[in-house]
């Protein structure tokens, strides 16, 4: 089969797929190819390839079936992580009734499934030149709670206990009035023209439909995002996964975590792949565990590690990057070094780590906070839903910060806070007045000014 041919099997597979109430598309032929790489020559990849264990090898047809709605919300956001929480939080303090589906059985997504314990690039260096902190609102409500119970530490980059912020997380959002659904699996969406109607999910009790008025994907995959049609970037990175390690006290091994006998630590490989290949990421979350078992057997074989044991390998394998939504105006890795003050700001992403920039090396503490613009959470076509979290559009060059779990909360505030005011409004998100969103995140305490 040529590359066309592919492309056109693939695209076909998807459409079967609309049975289950998904638009179809061709949404390999959504993706682009730049073959840019990853400015600070980190792994990362740019490709619209679909990988070699996805070919299609024929079609089985599955039977029309009617699914019953269950519920209905003003907005239902899809995906507990950072982004989704922060999202739920705020749409529910502006007042919306608001559903979160979360295919597994806690919050935070990679944060605490993931094990990925630092919050990073809080801050950067604003425009009078001093290094100050980036980020307000929610991402700073919890880290605040959990450096002040001693369920953190390291002010800048909040090292977080992985059970004590699930706890944080749940309080927080039923303090809101969120309902949650865990063991819950966004499986697509259904759509009037360019909107969503409701979003699908498939659980223990088979297939069931939420009606919405607005949806917030936050996935971290992009998974609605794909199911409406936009377009969207194919980024591929390399995995990894974290664990803990217990028996540490007194012993220089993984890297700290609030409590004394724990540790974690990451194995992987480096280099990019699809994360969106489930035969490839099942065979790598294999090998890993088996690596790490004769890892920690290693160091059990040391008389001065022998205390130290496998305590959790992460529930939630770190995937970093996989689709990376096309919005109405992605950040550029120059807007966010040349201090571009965006109209629409509705929030800033501050540094994680130095890079070469037109050929000089600028260290992190050289780099500048960067504005994130309204836009960049807005996809082009469908019209009522909003995007946050590691898949909203931004370029291949800030992946390092843009991902960075307090400003997938930055992300996910605006685009939840958004998402209330467009449903009070009774506007599309792509109309409602900047302004007035503006105004809330203020009063939310988020940082928008440099
Ligand atoms: C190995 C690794 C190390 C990292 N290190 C750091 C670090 O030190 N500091 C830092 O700040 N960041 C780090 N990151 C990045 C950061 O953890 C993530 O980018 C961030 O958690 C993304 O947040 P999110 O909410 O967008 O997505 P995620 O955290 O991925 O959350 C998405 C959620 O959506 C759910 N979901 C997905 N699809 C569906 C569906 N169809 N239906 C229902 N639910 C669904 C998932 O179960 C998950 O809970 C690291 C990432 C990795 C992989």
């Amino acid at each position: 089969m040529d590359r066309r041919d592919f492309i056109k099997a693939s695209a076909g597979l998807l459409a079967s797929v609309s049975a289950t109430g998904a638009v179809a598309q061709d949404v390999v032929a959504g993706a682009i190819i730049s073959g840019e790489k990853f400015s600070d020559g980190k792994p990362g990849d740019v490709s619209n390839a679909v990988s070699d264990h996805l070919k299609v090898d024929g079609y089985v047809k599955e039977p029309a079936h009617r699914i019953p709605v269950v519920a209905s919300a003003d907005i239902v956001v899809v995906g507990g992580g950072p982004g989704g929480v922060a999202a739920a939080v705020s749409a529910a303090r502006e007042g919306a009734s608001v559903i979160l589906i979360e295919k597994s059985s806690f919050l935070g997504g990679l944060w605490t499934g993931g094990l990925v314990l630092p919050v990073l690039a809080t801050y950067g260096r604003n425009k009078a030149g001093e290094w100050s902190k980036a980020t307000g609102g929610i991402c700073a409500e919890l880290c605040d709670v959990l450096l002040a119970k001693g369920w953190a530490f390291n002010a800048e980059s909040p090292r977080v206990d992985p059970e004590a912020t699930k706890y944080l997380l749940d309080k927080t959002i039923l303090d809101a009035g969120v309902r949650v659904l865990y063991n819950a699996s966004a499986i697509g969406v259904t759509m009037s023209g360019s909107r969503i109607d409701s979003v699908l999910l498939n659980c223990n009790t088979g297939r069931l439909a939420i009606k919405c008025k607005m949806a917030v994907d936050a996935s971290g995959d992009g998974c609605l995002f794909n199911w409406t049609g936009d377009p969207y970037e194919s980024r591929r990175y390399h995995i990894s996964t974290s664990y803990l390690m217990g028996g540490c006290k007194g012993k220089k091994i993984g890297s700290r975590t609030p409590n004394e006998d724990m540790r974690f630590s990451t194995i992987g490989t480096r280099s990019p792949e699809d994360g969106l290949d489930v035969f490839r990421v099942s065979s790598l979350l294999q090998k890993h565990r088996l690596d790490l078992w004769n890892r920690i057997e290693k160091l059990r074989e040391d008389p001065v590690t022998k205390d130290v044991y496998l305590m959790e390998v992460a529930p939630t394998v770190g995937i970093r990057v996989t689709r990376v939504l096309n919005s109405l105006h992605n950040v550029t890795l120059e807007e966010s070094m040349e201090w571009t003050a965006f109209d629409d700001v509705i929030g800033m992403s501050g540094i994680c780590d130095p890079f070469e920039y037109k050929g000089r090396r600028i260290t992190k503490k050289d780099r500048p906070i960067w504005q994130i613009p309204y836009r960049s959470l807005l996809p082009q076509q469908t019209s009522n839903l909003l995007v946050c979290g590691r898949c909203f559009g931004y370029d291949q060059g800030i992946t390092w910060d843009a991902r960075e779990i307090s400003t997938c909360m930055v992300t996910g505030q605006a685009a939840g806070t958004a998402a209330a005011l467009s449903t009070a409004y009774r506007c599309a998100p792509k109309e409602l007045e900047v302004k007035k969103l503006q105004q809330k995140l203020r009063e939310a305490k988020v940082r928008l000014d440099f």
